[in-house]
């Protein structure tokens, strides 16, 4: 039991795509007095000692004992403030991720979080909550859709009284909606034993896998969109802006009309809306007349600019694929992972009854959230234009 291995836990799973995307996710391991969690802005894959803050427990717990605000903004920043007040000596310079109450609730000495896209096709459909009931023999605790920081940590920790009133036990795997799965375990062994039984379960109800075969990074008049979509993120956000092109077999499905867009045409979860918008751009224009594109996305684009304040982070085009939009070029790439990710979940929700989208007030409030302006901000300099968060 040591950070050694926590590191080496970190890594396992921060570079395998199947379970984190870009800096998506957090782990931890704590011991009685203190709390090694990962920073915030930092990346699992290339974790090292440095990547965690040490936190005294003592001073955290306090922060239950304390009433906070009611308005999001106060509150979250409240919360944070003590949270930063209970970093050890030494640690100044770092920021602890946002989930790390809920990380320090959890009686494991290791708990890691992460956001497979097998996972979420459960926590992001319409009958997930009972189809993990049956999956896990009732050994999981769900937790539905709520806002990230001290309000989901508030909600796991009345959640787990209830479940351990009721089954004898803390649960080890719990499920939250519209976001992703916390495992926790006394040994990074066990960690590895439960995430596989868990991937094995949920693949066993899989009917239909998705297939992104045959990637593509130009295609039929990709190369005439580019410049448009740049020079209209440039016009609107007044900087460079990147623009790339992608198209397999998942993003043909899904760009094939209006209704075979509609899965991925909102919020699926926390890190979907941080990398790739909440929403999507989908432009309906024959390819065929250069004029008449650049004119159908202009007033798609100014629509959607003036309905919700915001550029937006992919465009999707009929028939043709999608286009990932973004200060530089990393930033490009990462919107479209995190749509070919959305496509995925879309596909296995399908097994678990279609997909079931965030309730708008939360994606109000990720969109408007401080953590997203302080990744935004900050966190782009440090990893050299790679955005990475630890939500
Ligand atoms: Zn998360």
């Amino acid at each position: 039991m040591s950070v050694k291995d926590l590191i080496a836990i970190s890594k396992y799973y921060g570079s395998n795509p199947e379970y984190i995307i870009a800096g998506g996710g957090n782990t931890s391991f704590k011991n009685d007095e203190t709390l090694y969690i990962k920073g915030s802005g930092t990346s699992l894959a290339d974790c090292t000692e440095d990547t965690f803050v040490k936190m005294n427990r003592q001073v955290l717990a306090k922060i239950w004992e304390k009433e906070y605000p009611q308005d999001p903004d106060e509150r979250e920043s409240a919360v944070l403030a003590d949270m930063m007040a209970a970093k050890k000596k030494g640690e100044e310079h770092k920021r602890p991720s946002v989930e790390t109450l809920l990380h320090d609730l959890l009686p494991f000495a290791y708990v890691v979080h992460t956001h497979p896209s097998l996972v979420n096709g459960l926590t992001c459909s319409k009958e997930g909550a009972e189809a993990a009931e049956k999956i896990f023999e009732g050994k999981t605790l769900w937790i539905p859709s709520v806002n990230p920081g001290y309000i989901l940590s508030l909600t796991i920790k009345k959640a787990m009284v209830d479940y351990a009133a009721l089954k004898g036990e803390v649960p080890s795997i719990i499920l939250l909606q519209n976001h992703g799965i916390f495992v926790g375990a006394n040994t990074s062994e066990r960690i590895t034993e439960l995430y596989s039984r868990i991937m094995e379960r949920i693949e066993s109800y899989i009917t239909r896998k998705p297939d992104l075969s045959g990637e593509q990074s130009s295609w039929g008049a990709s190369t005439k969109v580019i410049p448009i979509l740049e020079e209209l993120a440039e016009m609107s956000g007044g900087g460079r802006y990147h623009v790339k092109f992608r198209r397999n077999a998942g993003i043909v499905s899904v760009v094939k009309d209006r209704p075979s867009f509609f899965p991925v045409s909102s919020a699926l979860s926390p890190d979907h809306i941080v990398y790739a918008g909440s929403d999507p751009l989908f432009v309906e224009s024959s390819t065929e007349d250069e004029k008449q594109i650049a004119a159908d996305i202009k007033a798609a684009w100014d629509h959607h600019l003036e309905s919700t304040g915001r550029m937006p982070k992919i465009a999707a085009i009929k028939a043709l694929g999608i286009f990932g939009i973004g200060a530089g070029e990393k930033a490009a790439d990462l919107a479209l992972d995190l749509f070919c990710d959305a496509v995925k979940v879309a596909v296995y929700a399908e097994s678990f009854g279609g997909v079931q989208f965030m309730p708008e007030d939360q994606i109000d409030f990720i969109n408007n959230w401080e953590v997203e302006r302080y990744r935004t901000n900050v966190s782009i300099p440090i990893t050299k234009g790679v955005v990475n968060e630890s939500l």
